[in-house]
């Protein structure tokens, strides 16, 4: 019997690429082996088709679910920082801030509260430079804003600047490597060239919310260039590793103001958000 050169590739391709499928998971198994992955939430050994956490902190992962509601607490949080700006100017007669200011929207991917164990996964993209960590959650924060209504437009991704000096001692900036991924996904410019963190502030994780609104008002600006002609943006989504006060996002939030008018929206988006009640 004679067989077309099409019926044998149609017979060797898949056993080939079963074979490839198989090499890599033979790579991988063997490189679990020598250097076993850990749940990055509760420590537990991964098998090898989990990723950075098990199946068990997979199956309860603490979902907001708010990239589908545009009030939400985090929103509400940050909504409220933009009114008491608004309500402050008028007092002060400052045109700083236009009256006509939209609701923002805001989302992460997921909360937590106190010492629970999801903390430790934007802890370990910004404190042991586990970049992966935050592309794979960056990703799947990307894929739930890109489906849902209030954020498919968002045509820029600005992440939140570190200081040039805690870039350089980093070597990376955290919110970048989440913007990255959720800009991808969203099909949106990503844009790290407009905003620079000017003023090197204190580490914020014990001050109180009116110390970090102190201490990261007018850290930010934008660069020079940009002041007189800032590139064109309908919806601009700033995004950050965690939302706990919102202080930082709002003061972000202000120096975009400063160049864009309120017919581009500004957005907010982070991998967690802090419940402190
Ligand atoms: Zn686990």
């Amino acid at each position: 019997m004679v067989r077309s050169k099409s019926h044998i590739a149609e017979i060797i391709l898949p056993f080939l690429s079963d074979l490839g499928n198989c090499a890599a998971r033979t790579a991988a198994a063997t490189g679990d082996i020598i250097l076993p992955r850990y749940c990055a939430v509760c420590g537990r050994t991964l098998l090898l088709h989990e990723k950075f956490i098990c199946i068990y902190c997979l199956a309860d992962f603490p979902f907001t679910y708010n990239w589908n509601m545009p009030h939400n607490r985090m929103a509400d949080r940050f909504n409220e920082m933009i009114q008491r700006d608004i309500i402050t100017s008028k007092r002060q007669n400052s045109d700083l801030l236009i009256q006509a200011e939209s609701y923002a929207y805001a989302a992460s991917l997921f909360f937590y509260r106190g010492e629970s164990a999801y903390r430790k996964i934007p802890h370990r993209l910004k404190y042991h430079c586990d970049i992966g960590i935050g592309r794979h959650f960056g990703k799947m924060l990307g894929k739930k804003l890109a489906d849902a209504g209030q954020f498919s437009d968002v045509d820029m991704v600005i992440p939140v600047p570190l200081h040039w000096r805690r870039r350089w001692e980093r070597g990376y900036n955290q919110a970048a490597v989440i913007a990255s991924e959720t800009a991808a996904a969203l099909g949106a410019a990503l844009r790290e060239d407009i905003l620079m963190r000017h003023r090197k502030t204190r580490t914020q994780t014990k001050l109180d919310v009116r110390s970090k609104m102190e201490n990261v008002r007018q850290a930010f600006r934008i660069k020079k260039k940009f002041l007189a002609n800032p590139p064109a943006a309908g919806h601009i989504l700033l995004v950050d590793d965690v939302f706990t006060t919102g202080a930082t996002i709002h003061a972000c939030f202000l120096a975009l103001r400063a160049v864009y008018t309120e017919d581009t929206r500004i957005s907010a988006a982070t991998l967690a958000f802090v419940d402190n009640g």
